[in-house]
């Protein structure tokens, strides 16, 4: 590739951080969660980094999960959305996933699939969230109906709104209804996120189901995230051309910034089309060597400007990070009026990753 622009995954990050999820949750099994291309780190990189570590992989959708068995993932795959069609149970069973079961019309299509062997899956109980989910007063009820329908019911789930909020009351709410209709169930339970594992010791059940955290940040935003935690990702690209701008001359479209002094603007070849986000304001933060810079315009497609004055010696061709080790992706989401979630998981495919093992 001639533009150097990259997406540099340390796979060995990422195992680090598996490790970190353990340390917190010893007791646990983990659901190692890699949905939306492990977010956006690479699914089948990540996966074959993290078999055999983690108890189990998650992904979204049959299709994910598909195609980590076609490029040869034999582990344990969960898949959170579970199976819509008949087909796609049929898929189920023929690859040997795990279906989260979330609703009615899953175990009608179920029963009618003509599956021949029994498939194993996970019963999800809406305690709050109101997205997917049985009412709690109806588990007993599901679980009969599905042992009729061949599958084998092994953990009993639910997912939190609220748990990157540390004491949130809606939380205790919800781990109240979990418990009170797992009552005389006698199945593990699944409850805990990125930001429970963090934050809720007392949902730590038999599995977790650890997402964000495993990218090397924390679910909580920008500051301290527990020790040992490695940002997975850096976003890096390299400086593509220099020049002075007059005081009072303006930078990139819309003329939004304008220079307050004589000043020397870099442009660095990323921009929205490559996932750094179009909010973006001035002043959001970027390595430029090892020099903290702030962005100065308007992002561009395929450009962003970034403020050198105060740098001294920079020069075309200098290597930037975006987000990484040292600029926080939960800094520049916060910056931006997002999550470090979705920037992760819309860095484009124009931008190729590369991976190290460190
Ligand atoms: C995405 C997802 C997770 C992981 O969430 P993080 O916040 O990334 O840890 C866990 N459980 C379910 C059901 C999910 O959809």
């Amino acid at each position: 590739m001639y533009r150097k622009t990259e997406a540099l995954v340390d796979l060995g990050a990422i195992r680090q951080n598996l490790a970190v999820a353990r340390r917190l949750a010893p007791a646990s099994r983990i659901a190692a969660v890699i949905k939306a291309n492990a977010y956006g780190h690479g699914l089948a990189p990540v996966a074959c980094a993290l078999q055999g570590l983690a108890d189990a992989l998650a992904v979204a959708s049959v299709d994910e999960a598909l195609e980590l068995r076609m490029a040869g993932i034999a582990a344990p795959l969960l898949v959170l959305e579970g199976a819509c069609s008949r087909d796609a149970w049929r898929e189920v069973a023929a690859n040997s996933l795990v279906a989260v079961v979330n609703d009615p019309t899953q175990v009608d299509r179920l029963e009618t699939a003509g599956l021949t062997s029994r498939v194993p899956v996970w019963v999800k109980v809406d305690t709050g969230m109101h997205r997917l989910g049985f009412q709690p007063s109806e588990l007993r009820k599901v679980l009969a109906r599905l042992q009729a329908a061949g599958a084998d019911p092994q953990v009993v789930c639910t997912h939190l709104a609220c748990a990157d909020e540390p004491a949130d009351e809606f939380t205790r709410g919800q781990i109240a209804r979990f418990r009170r209709c797992m009552n005389g169930v006698a199945l593990p339970a699944s409850i805990a996120n990125s930001a429970a594992i963090l934050a809720w010791p007392d949902t730590h059940a038999e599995w977790n189901r650890p997402g964000y955290l495993l990218y090397g940040n924390s679910p909580m935003g920008p500051g301290a995230g527990p020790a040992g935690l490695r940002p997975a990702m850096t976003l890096r690209s390299e400086i593509i051309a220099i020049r002075e701008v007059g005081a009072g001359e303006a930078v990139g479209y819309g003329t939004r910034w304008r220079a307050g002094r004589p000043s020397i603007v870099g442009t660095i070849a990323a921009g929205y089309a490559d996932g750094y986000p179009r909010h973006a304001p001035d002043g959001t933060p970027i390595l430029v060597g090892d020099r903290v810079c702030p962005l100065v315009g308007t992002v561009s497609m395929d450009m962003i400007t970034v403020d050198l004055t105060d740098h001294g010696g920079a020069a075309v061709g200098d290597r930037v990070e975006l987000w990484g080790r040292n600029v926080s992706v939960n800094e520049v989401a916060s910056m931006a009026g997002t999550l470090g979630y979705e920037l992760l998981t819309r860095v484009s495919p124009r931008v190729p990753r590369s991976y190290v093992d460190d």
